[in-house]
């Protein structure tokens, strides 16, 4: 892990866990139970970059300067996804860790949580639709039920909501559809 001053030391430019950790990006225990959805914002450089910051309605998010990166308050966050559905750099997921719990209530999936991840794809997946899961590294997580299917009125972000277990419910950074190709055989290329 190098450090750079100014700038966070990313292993082969992928953020982990560990750097998430370390910058108080993941929610403390006594967080996630309050059951709403969080941010988890993998934005670890210091960069002239401000959407998170300026659309967030209860200043949750904070930076020293409006070069450094972004911190964040969880007493202040609300979960209204805002931010993530700001930010140009696609680097914030909604992480609502007791969603099976609190609020889905369907059997089997007490320990599921739902993760909304900005998309910029096509085709869009589909509510329903069974869709793969990947980690920051671009490895294959599993397959995951997509929940629901958002499109920002005010940004035009599309946030897809999948529901995954929730070991790796901080893990999830991406989702590919698995719909066949019209006129392919073997599925899409
Ligand atoms: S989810 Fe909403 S309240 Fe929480 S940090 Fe993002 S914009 Fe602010
Ligand atoms: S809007 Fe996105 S890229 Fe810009 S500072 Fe915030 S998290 Fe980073």
């Amino acid at each position: 892990m190098s450090e750079v001053e100014g700038t966070i030391g990313i292993e082969a430019g992928i953020v982990t866990l560990e750097d998430l950790r370390r910058e108080g990006r993941l929610p403390p225990p006594e967080v996630l139970e309050r059951g709403v959805a969080l941010p988890i914002i993998d934005c670890l450089e210091d960069i002239p970059c401000t959407p998170c910051r300026d659309v967030c309605p209860t200043g949750a998010i904070t930076m020293k300067t409006m070069i450094n990166r972004p911190e964040i308050n969880w007493d202040a966050c609300t979960g209204c996804t805002l931010c993530a559905q700001a930010c140009p750099g696609l680097a914030i997921n909604i992480v609502n860790y007791h969603f099976g719990r609190r609020s889905l209530r369907r059997p089997g999936y007490e320990e599921y949580a739902l993760v909304m991840l900005p998309y910029e794809l096509t085709p869009i997946p589909k509510r329903g639709e069974v869709v793969r899961v990947f980690d920051r590294a671009g490895r294959q997580l599993g397959e995951a039920e997509v929940f629901s299917v958002m499109k920002s009125p005010k940004f035009g972000t599309v946030m897809v909501g999948v529901l995954v277990p929730q070991s790796i419910a901080f893990e999830v950074k991406g989702v590919e559809v698995k719909r066949r190709w019209p006129g392919r055989r073997g599925g899409a290329p």
